[in-house]
C-alpha cells in the first residue's frame, strides 16, 4: 500500500515521461463532460491531473469528475513536462477514488472561508482545526516547525548536551503562581510544570549539560498574539558557566534555527512571502547585549511611561524591538522583577544575572534566562523574601546544600520562534491545536 510516487518528484522533474501511480486528495477541480481538470495535493505539493473521457471510459471519468474537493484518489498516468503555472502535468490513463466526500457534507475551508477571515483564523476555522491543517499555509507552517526542533536537536546534541526529561506533576511554581494550573490529585494538589528548569538544575551535578523540549503549560488568563496556555519550551542548563556564556548558546541556537530554515526551507518560507534576507540576517549577526537600565533609557526617550523595576511586557517589548535589526539580549533586570531562583549580582544586587532575547519587528521575548542562585544561603534568603513556599523546594534547596556549583540555563519558547522565523502575525499560526483561555478543542 505505500507509495512510490510523490508529487514534488513529479514536479522537480525526476520523473517526465514516465508512468507513475499518485495517490492523494483533489485539491481543486473544474472540467467539461469530455475533460476534467483535477489538481490533485499530497504532503509534497500539486498537480494537474488531465482526465479525459474518451481515454479513461465512461466509468472511471464519471467517478473521477464527481470526485469532492478534499476526497482521496489513486490516479495513474503519465508525466508530461509543460510550461504552464505548475510545470508538470499529469496525462491520467485510469483511476479510483478510494474516500469519497459526502455531497451533503462537503469540505468547510473553502477559499472564502479562508480570505473572509482576518488571516485566516477566525472562531470557523479554530472549530475545524482538524481540516485546516490541511490547508497550504498550515501544512507549510507545520514543516517549518518540524525543522526549527531538528536544529534545536542538532544544536545541543552536536555539542554534548544530554537530553533530559522532568516530570509534567509538580508541586511548585517556577514562573509565579498567577499562571499555575492545578489539578486534582489523588486528595492533594498538585501543577501543571511551567517550566523544566527546576529539576534540571537536580541532575545538573550529574550530566553537566543538559536540554529538553517538551510542553510547559501556563494559565494566561488573556489572549495575546504570543501566548498559548500549552506551549512548546526548549531549555537548557548547564554547569560551571556565566550568564554570558548561557547567552551564547542562545544567540547560537537561533541562529543555528535561522540558519537551517534557510538551508532547507527557503521555498516554504518564500511561499510565506518571508524575506529571506531578513532570515540570513538573523542567521548571520552578532546580537547585541544591552542592560535592562539602557531599554528604560531607550523606551522613556520614545516617550513610553515606565518605572525603574517593572517587568517590561510586551507593550514595552514590542516598541522596543520595532527598531532594532537583529535579536537584542536584555540584561540585568532588577531583582524586584524577577522570581527567586535568578541569581543576584555579586557587584551590585539590586540586580540579577540574567537575560531576555528579544526578537526584532516587534516580536520581543523569546528566551528567558541567566544564572541561578547556587548557595544554600542564598537561595534561603531569596526563597524568604518572595515567601515561596519552601516544602515544595526542599529539593532544589538540597542541590545546593551538596555541593553546589555556578550554574545557568535559559528557556526558548519555540512556537514564538517558529511565529517569528516564518513572518506570522499570531502564535496560533505557528502550532497545529493552539490551547487559550478559551478553548481546549479540537
Ligand atoms: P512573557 O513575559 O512574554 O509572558 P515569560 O517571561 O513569562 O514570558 P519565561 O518564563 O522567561 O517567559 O519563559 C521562557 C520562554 O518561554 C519565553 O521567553 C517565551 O519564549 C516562552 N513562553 C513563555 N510563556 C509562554 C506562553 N504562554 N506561550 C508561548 N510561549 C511562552
Ligand atoms: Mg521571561
Amino acid at each position: 500500500m505505500s507509495k512510490e510516487y510523490w508529487i514534488g518528484d513529479v514536479n522537480s522533474g525526476s520523473h517526465d515521461d514516465s508512468k507513475v501511480e499518485l495517490k492523494g486528495w483533489v485539491y481543486r477541480a473544474r472540467g467539461s463532460n469530455k475533460i476534467w481538470f483535477m489538481v490533485l495535493r499530497d504532503s509534497t505539493g500539486t498537480v494537474q491531473c488531465v482526465i479525459k473521457r474518451d481515454v479513461v471510459g465512461d466509468e472511471c471519468f464519471e467517478s473521477l469528475s464527481n470526485a469532492l474537493i478534499e476526497s482521496s484518489v489513486i490516479i495513474a498516468g503519465t508525466v508530461n513536462p509543460t510550461d504552464r503555472e505548475h510545470g508538470h502535468e499529469i496525462q491520467v490513463s485510469s483511476g479510483e477514488v478510494v474516500g469519497p466526500v459526502n455531497p451533503d457534507r462537503p469540505f468547510p475551508i473553502t477559499e472564502s472561508a479562508m480570505t473572509e477571515s482576518d488571516g485566516g483564523e477566525t472562531e470557523f476555522l479554530l472549530d475545524h482545526r482538524h481540516l485546516y491543517l490541511r490547508t497550504g499555509r498550515m501544512t507549510t507552517m507545520l514543516k517549518l516547525r518540524s525543522t526549527v526542533f531538528g536544529a534545536i536537536h542538532s544544536y545541543f546534541r552536536d555539542r554534548d548536551f544530554i537530553e533530559y526529561q522532568a516530570p509534567n506533576f509538580v508541586a511548585g511554581a517556577v514562573e509565579g503562581g498567577s499562571t499555575l494550573f492545578e489539578v486534582p490529585y489523588f486528595g492533594r494538589k498538585a501543577y501543571l510544570t511551567q517550566s523544566w528548569q527546576l529539576y534540571a538544575e537536580a541532575a545538573m551535578p550529574a550530566l553537566e549539560r543538559l536540554y529538553t523540549m517538551a510542553p510547559s503549560f501556563r494559565a494566561e488568563k488573556s489572549r495575546t498574539r504570543r501566548h498559548l496556555t500549552e506551549f512548546w519550551h526548549a531549555e537548557m542548563e548547564i554547569a560551571w558557566a556565566s550568564n554570558s556564556e548561557v547567552m551564547e548558546h542562545g544567540e547560537g541556537v537561533v541562529r543555528h534555527i535561522a540558519r537551517k530554515l534557510l538551508d532547507e526551507r527557503s521555498e516554504e518560507l518564500t511561499s510565506l512571502e518571508r524575506d529571506l534576507d531578513l532570515v540570513a540576517r538573523y542567521a548571520d549577526s552578532q546580537y547585541p547585549r544591552i542592560r535592562y537600565d539602557e531599554a528604560i533609557e531607550i523606551l522613556q526617550g520614545k516617550g513610553v511611561e515606565v518605572e525603574w523595576g517593572q517587568d517590561l511586557d510586551y507593550s514595552k517589548e514590542k516598541i522596543l524591538t520595532a527598531d532594532f535589526e537583529v535579536p537584542h539580549f536584555l540584561t540585568h533586570y532588577p531583582r524586584v522583577a524577577k522570581p527567586f531562583y535568578h541569581r543576584p549580582d555579586p557587584d551590585d544586587p539590586k540586580y540579577v544575572l540574567c537575560h531576555d532575547l528579544l526578537a526584532p519587528e516587534g516580536y520581543g521575548e523569546i528566551i528567558g534566562g541567566g544564572e541561578r542562585t547556587w548557595s544554600e544561603k542564598e537561595i534561603l534568603e531569596r526563597i524568604e523574601e518572595e515567601k515561596a513556599p519552601m516544602e515544595a523546594y526542599e529539593f532544589y534547596v538540597d542541590v545546593r546544600r551538596y555541593g553546589g556549583v555556578p550554574h545557568g540555563g535559559f528557556g526558548l519558547g519555540v512556537d514564538r520562534v517558529c511565529t517569528w522565523l516564518a513572518g506570522a502575525e499570531h502564535i496560533r499560526e505557528a502550532i497545529p491545536f493552539p490551547r487559550d483561555s478559551r478553548r481546549v478543542t479540537p
